[in-house]
């Protein structure tokens, strides 16, 4: 699965916190901890669902095979919102017919027959009928202006939605599938389609999918409606990318990097992809960004379907990635299942380790090693918090199992990952991975199998690395003394962004930490008991090579200053971002005057790489967001903003057609800061032009920049830009055009149009996949955030029913953006009395995030001001 894409905006300014739950897709009912036993194993399902869309019913079939090994009266499998119409037991013995009761709490149904079902194999049929709901997720009704679709998005437990089912990972079964649906309609199921036949009854017709492999109960999908498909042959397989009828031009994109993606996976995993098809499908109502279904990827329709002519180049990369993430989990996840929940890394974590490899070598100038480090430093600064959770956790109920796919499980997993492979070597790794694969595809496994594979393989340390990483939370940090004669003096403990947390000295970690020589890099492990390490010889100390270490590094004042005074000129880009992460992890804990941190940006200003420039962009932000309590602060920082970047933007020259991403990107990224938070008035009319001319004719400006213009144009934004916005919300058919401008509506300075937007978000001409998205964006946004808050406060009924779905926690979480004591009790006591349904995770870190914020200030702002006052100019 994948959250919905970033949707940071360029006046948004995020938080560990709210970065935390942006992936944690939060389940609103309450449920208990309930497994189901394994005296009854399913085999094979056969499935007849029949949906009415007009009604937003279905009806079904469920024949399940099943073994059975002790003899028994009653049969326990999981259902929820299923009205059960017969069940009947065809075992080896006369067939009965059963009575059902159910536990809602428990989301099962209990079987019970007249006499003892022998040991052996059985068959239960089940006829039951159940609703498409509204809540997007089990099979639900996505609709349109024109028509509803009936859809499916079963992980984690909602499988037990559509059809009664042993809905836990371990219990692989294979399934045939068959869909009766209206004559001009269309399914899509994991796999082909076999038979296609009339009836029953003159308006219908009965599609019959090919058997499926041995599979998950929740990677099952059945997709019912018109859709249309664009598609191609590679490696033996039929690729499709699928969207309704007015999006299909929009799909060529996709199929594009999934060709490309596709043949990349059989050739690395060694293992060809499993099924004879493959379809990408937009979906115009979903909740995640996209879910990994056997053969039958589901999409957030901003995720897949893109006009690379009119996209914006993080678009196409974001929905690049999403394809390739969710093609990898064929593989890993879909071939390769976790045996539970608390292991939902092994699927997440090599996904997201997975996805950046194809996109990389097939668009290289995209800049995804460093979009890899920019990624690895949120999360290291996430799980530098003081309640981050280990990789490897508890989760037994529903609740608990929806909440472990958070920025730990992707992000921490793949970078753990990241630093492996990079320390055993890219082909010793791979022939790890093959290995896993092979012995447990069809199968399940364990974070044990997993490294014990690449232990056996590589002969290195891998089990006791992986052991350190997977199963504690948090991170290192290496403080490094004076190198003298090869040697260097080390100590680590655990890291965490606030000063005022102890850390308890017996957390210690064992992990490869690699230094920078003269010509790439030389690793050594590090174990608890390491007090001193050999260091290479190289112009520089650097001991996070490659930036793909998954730990914070401290250095003596002169190492120090060595690096900040040569970081342009002798490290790589992924190297000064990890560096760049590094002195803002040792700012934010005291370690470090402010000053440090800016000083270091502005010693890598003339650094072209566009990466880099937004990993310091976006703390220049944080800085005037979180640390500036004043006017005259923000105004003195805008001054050292103009006095550096100003002449970096006009190096750059207007853009022009041969412009590359990376320029591309650049200078966006310096119109927004320069007018954001330089408070560049010319630029401001500039961009405002860009703005108006993009939206006369979107092919007219670079798109790239056309979305920071437009970021820049709404800061002081007319009416006139709003209604141009929200007409083109509501008239284009393209989703990445139509989320930009929805997006921008609620980023008005003007407080009449913040007021406009916010009741817009909220009205039914939002879908309910965005309006959570859209509050969390006004609470980001530092001029907005107050009024955003009071807004969701004063419209509570309104805001609460569009929160029925999981992206409610989006919301809770950004509350965190708030700096201030009072803000955080407002905050709190509002959620007290208005409680949002599983959030409890989300509102805590939120909580957490603004007692940071409010020490952070405490701490820096004295040093900012000094460091300000020090300033040329000030
Ligand atoms: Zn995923």
């Amino acid at each position: 699965m994948k959250s919905p894409s970033n949707f940071l905006s360029a006046r948004a300014t995020v938080s560990a916190a709210a970065a935390f739950v942006l992936l944690a897709l939060l389940s609103s009912q309450p449920t208990f901890a309930q497994r189901l036993p394994t005296t009854v194993i399913p085999t094979h399902y056969t499935l007849k669902l029949a949906p009415d869309l007009k009604a937003a019913t279905f009806s079904g079939e469920d024949a399940i095979d099943v073994n059975i090994s002790q003899p028994t009266n009653s049969i326990t499998l999981n259902a929820i919102e299923i009205n059960f119409l017969s069940v009947t037991i065809f075992p080896n013995g006369p067939q009965q017919t059963g009575t059902v009761s159910l536990d809602a709490d428990k989301q099962q149904a209990t079987f019970t027959f007249p006499n003892t079902v022998p040991a052996g194999n059985a068959t239960i049929k089940v006829r039951y009928t159940g609703i498409l709901n509204n809540e997007l997720r089990g099979f639900y009704l996505s609709k349109t202006a024109r028509r509803n679709y009936a859809v499916t998005q079963f992980e984690a437990t909602d499988a037990r939605r559509a059809f009664p089912c042993f809905d836990e990972p371990a219990f692989k079964a294979t399934y045939d599938i068959s869909l009766v649906i209206d004559a001009a309609d269309t399914a899509i199921s994991n796999t082909e389609v076999v038979a296609d036949t009339p009836g029953p009854g003159a308006d219908k017709h009965t599609l019959v999918f090919a058997t499926t492999p041995k599979m998950s109960t929740y990677l099952l999908a059945f997709l019912v409606g018109d859709f249309e498909c664009t598609g191609a042959r590679q490696d033996n397989v039929d690729l499709r990318v699928c969207a309704t009828p007015d999006k299909v031009a929009l799909t060529p994109f996709a199929l594009g990097i999934a060709k490309f993606a596709l043949h990349y996976y059989d050739d690395y995993f060694g293992i060809h992809y499993p099924l004879k098809k493959l379809d990408l499908v937009g979906i115009p109502d979903f909740e995640a960004g996209a879910m990994e279904n056997f053969g039958a990827i589901t999409f957030r329709e901003t995720d897949l379907l893109i006009d690379p002519k009119t996209a914006p180049i993080d678009a196409q990369r974001n929905a690049a990635i999403d394809v390739t993430h969710e093609m990898a989990h064929q593989w890993f996840g879909d071939l390769v299942t976790m045996q539970w929940w608390d292991n939902i890394w092994l699927n997440e974590g090599f996904a997201t380790w997975m996805e950046a490899k194809p996109v990389a070598a097939m668009h290289p100038e995209w800049n995804m090693p460093e979009e890899v480090a920019g990624d690895e430093q949120d999360t290291l600064d996430i799980d530098a918090g003081p309640t981050t959770r280990a990789i490897r956790a508890r989760a037994d109920t529903p609740d608990e199992i929806d909440q472990m796919f958070d920025s730990i499980a992707y992000g921490k997993a793949s970078d753990v990952l990241l630093m492996v492979e990079n320390y055993l070597g890219e082909e010793t790794f791979r022939e790890g991975v093959q290995a896993y694969l092979k012995v447990h595809e069809y199968a399940n496994a364990t974070a044990e199998d997993f490294w014990n594979a690449q232990t056996a393989t590589s002969h290195k340390p891998v089990d006791k690395i992986m052991e350190s990483l997977i199963m504690q939370p948090g991170e290192p940090i290496f403080n490094f003394a004076t190198p003298a004669d090869g040697k260097v003096s080390v100590g680590q403990n655990r890291f965490f962004l606030s000063p005022a947390i102890a850390p308890d000295p017996r957390q210690k970690w064992t992990l490869p930490i690699c230094f920078k020589t003269a010509a790439a890099q030389d690793c050594e492990i590090l174990t608890p008991k390491t007090s001193r390490v050999s260091v290479p010889t190289a112009a520089l100390f650097f001991a996070n090579a490659g930036g793909k270490g998954y730990y914070r590094s401290a250095y003596a004042l002169a190492q120090h200053a060595a690096l900040v005074a040569q970081a342009a000129s002798l490290l790589t880009p992924p190297e000064q971002i990890s560096l760049l992460g590094d002195e803002w992890a040792l700012t934010h804990a005291n370690r470090a005057p402010i000053g440090d941190y800016l000083d270091l940006v502005a010693a890598l200003k003339s650094d072209s790489n566009a990466q880099v420039f937004s990993n310091a962009a976006r703390k220049i932000g944080t800085i005037t967001d979180k640390i500036t309590s004043t006017k005259e602060e923000r105004d003195q920082l805008a001054v050292w903003v103009q006095r550096n970047f100003a002449p970096e933007y006009a190096k750059l020259g207007p853009s022009a057609p041969g412009d590359s991403p990376n320029t591309q990107e650049l200078r966006a990224q310096l119109l927004t800061l320069l007018v954001i938070r330089g408070n560049n008035t010319e630029l401001q009319t500039q961009a405002r032009k860009l703005a108006d001319r993009y939206l006369d004719d979107p092919t007219s400006v670079d798109p790239t920049l056309a979305q920071a213009a437009l970021g820049a144009a709404v800061e002081n934004g007319d009416a006139a830009l709003f209604d141009r916005l929200q007409k083109l919300y509501e008239t284009s058919t393209d989703p990445a055009v139509q989320d930009s401008a929805l997006r921008l509506l609620v980023q008005f300075d003007n407080p009449a149009l913040l007021e406009r937007g916010l009741e817009y978000s909220v009205s039914n001409k939002v879908r309910n996949q965005d309006a959570a998205i859209q509050l969390a964006i006004g609470l980001r946004i530092p001029e907005n955030r107050d009024a955003t808050w009071s807004f969701i406060k004063t419209h509570w009924s309104q805001v609460e029913s569009d929160l029925t779905t999981d992206l409610g926690s989006y919301m809770v979480s950004d509350t965190g953006s708030f700096c201030t004591a009072e803000a955080r009790d407002n905050v709190k006591n509002f959620f007290a009395t208005h409680p949002v349904a599983a959030s409890d995770v989300a509102l805590k870190h939120a909580i957490e995030n603004i007692d940071g914020c409010v020490e952070l200030r405490r701490l820096q702002e004295p040093n900012l001001k000094a460091w300000l006052a020090a300033q040329p100019g000030s």
